[in-house]
């Protein structure tokens, strides 16, 4: 049989000697590198005891070595399981008891790793470092560089992704070869990737931005990639020239723009920048096309779904949306509470359903079923459809203020915000309030030297914003709380002010 994922990249190596990935130390791999490696780890997996089916949990440092490890999980048939390097032991234990790995590879350093997978019952215990070093590698390097690929349908699992934890506690994501494949197969077209395109690789891998959307197409597209072991600008921009395409979160562009390196010149090469885990500001989509003549084009997923719209390649990349829904994918706007659905420009629960879409949470059938509505998947977000078919998102329905019975979406505050001089960003948050439930707050970052107070922009909301909308409080920060994908903490923010005004 064949083995659905793995068949559909293979498929298109064509040109074995065609470098594939080069890390910006000058380590190159070739495809037939990539066949051979991805064979041996496999082996090695199959003589740690590995079987289809079986989870395989991953802690180490973004490294070439890590990335094919992935694919020689779904070359065996094995759920690939990758966790945020950031995790302490204490979050580790969580996560191995709950996925019940039969192998966890580790960072050499992670000099606990033993006693973790003995008190967590996972039996194979392995190291892998960023230089190639480590057990795992050893254990593979007498293996066989051909690997019978296990046969593997549509519908079974090739990963399990942790979500982000933004808004709570992380929950495993269930997600078949059909998902990973339908969305390479989706996103590679719709961005136009062929074998010539080469992508400057900064994200992360263990989270499904650098791992799936990255990586996947460029494996679908038998194209290459500049691989960094984390965002560095000076590493970026010496880079640059012989790149055709970046993905990346919106800090990246935020430092990108802040470097005076920045220029048309400086990006000349470059076909296409592409943005996503988090909102991108109209402003910075705007400075970055004022400077090097590219327009970001946004796109909007998450690790239950993959990705689910995308702004157009030759149509217009609207700032501040995040465009069509995919070929094969489906988005609906419902109201939240009793599932109607919307019309155009009404605000509601995104919905979306496709070959994109996961199976369902590790381990938690309740949750699972409590977050599809007739086969789709309720995401969480709040958004809307215009009248001209973009997708735009006003926040996540856990952000949403309710204010003396009043619905307050915190982007359309912050888009308020963010338009006034002197202002970077912001991020509008409920507190607790006796009388109105809960009260508006605002955090704003200023632009350098900026004179901009609290009641500048009271006095420029007013004239702009229902009452209801107004942040009762301003308070000014250096920087929004982010975590590793750039996400704003509101959560952080909310419990920092949480005894405003009670
Ligand atoms: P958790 O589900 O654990 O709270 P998370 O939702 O942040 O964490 P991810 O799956 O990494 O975990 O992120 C998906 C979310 O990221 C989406 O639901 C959406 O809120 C946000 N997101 C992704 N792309 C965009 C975008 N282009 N614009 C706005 N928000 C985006
Ligand atoms: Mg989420």
């Amino acid at each position: 049989g064949t083995n659905h994922l793995f068949s559909e990249l293979r498929a298109n190596w064509t040109d074995l000697d065609k470098v594939a990935l080069e890390t910006n130390d000058g380590r190159q791999f070739r495809y037939r590198d990539i066949l051979a490696l991805t064979a041996r780890f496999a082996n090695a997996l199959v003589a740690a005891g590995v079987k289809p089916g079986d989870r395989v949990a991953v802690q180490v440092e973004k490294s070439p070595e890590a990335l094919f490890l992935y694919l020689a999980c779904v070359r065996a048939g094995a759920a690939y399981l990758p966790l945020n390097t950031a995790y302490t032991d204490a979050e580790l234990e969580y996560f191995l008891g709950d996925a019940e790995p039969t192998v966890f590879v580790a960072r050499p350093t992670h000099a606990s790793a033993p006693a973790l997978c003995t008190k967590t019952g996972v039996a194979g215990c392995y190291t892998l470092g960023a230089d190639g070093d480590g057990t795992l590698i050893e254990l593979a390097a007498d293996k066989a560089e051909t690997f019978e690929n296990i046969a593997r349908g549509p519908d079974d699992l090739a990963a399990i992704l942790y979500t982000s934890g933004t808004t709570g506690r992380s929950k495993g994501a269930m997600t078949t070869h059909e998902n990973l494949a339908s969305n390479a197969r989706a996103l590679a077209e719709y961005w136009r990737f062929t074998d010539r395109d080469v992508l400057l690789h900064a994200l992360p891998i263990f989270h499904t931005h650098g791992l799936f959307v990255a990586s996947n197409v460029i494996f679908r597209s038998g194209a290459s990639m500049l691989f960094l072991p984390k965002f560095d600008p000076n590493e970026v921009f010496r880079l640059l020239p012989r790149a055709t395409t970046m993905m990346g979160v919106p800090t990246f562009y935020t430092r990108l723009i802040d470097d005076a390196r920045l220029s048309r010149e400086t990006t000349k090469e470059m076909r296409l920048f592409i943005s996503g885990s988090a909102p991108l500001l109209a402003d910075t989509h705007r400075a970055f096309e004022e400077k090097t003549g590219h327009r970001i084009l946004e796109r909007y997923g998450m690790t239950e779904t993959n990705m689910i719209t995308s702004n157009p390649y030759d149509g217009e990349r609207v700032p501040g949306a995040v465009g069509f829904p995919l070929p094969g994918v489906s988005v609906r706007i419902a109201n939240p509470e009793t599932g109607e659905l919307l019309g155009a420009d009404e605000i509601g629960m995104i919905e979306v359903t496709g070959p994109n879409v996961f199976i369902g949470y590790w381990r938690m059938p309740e949750k699972t079923a409590s977050e599809f509505r007739d086969g789709w998947f309720i995401t969480g977000d709040l958004g809307k459809i215009d009248a001209t078919g973009y997708v735009h998102i006003v926040g996540r329905g856990k952000d949403l203020v309710i204010t003396g019975g009043y619905n307050v979406y915190p982007k359309e505050v912050e888009s308020e915000i963010d338009a006034l001089p002197g202002v970077f960003e912001s991020a509008v948050i409920g507190v607790p309030h006796p009388d109105f439930g809960e009260g508006v707050v605002a955090v704003v970052v200023k632009t350098k030297d900026a004179a901009i107070d609290e009641k500048a922009i009271h006095d420029a909301l007013k004239v702009r914003l229902a009452n209801y909308k107004l942040p009762k409080r301003v308070f000014f920060v250096d920087d929004l709380p982010r975590n590793t994908m750039a996400k704003v903490q509101k959560n952080v923010l909310r419990d920092a002010h949480k005894d405003l005004f009670v």
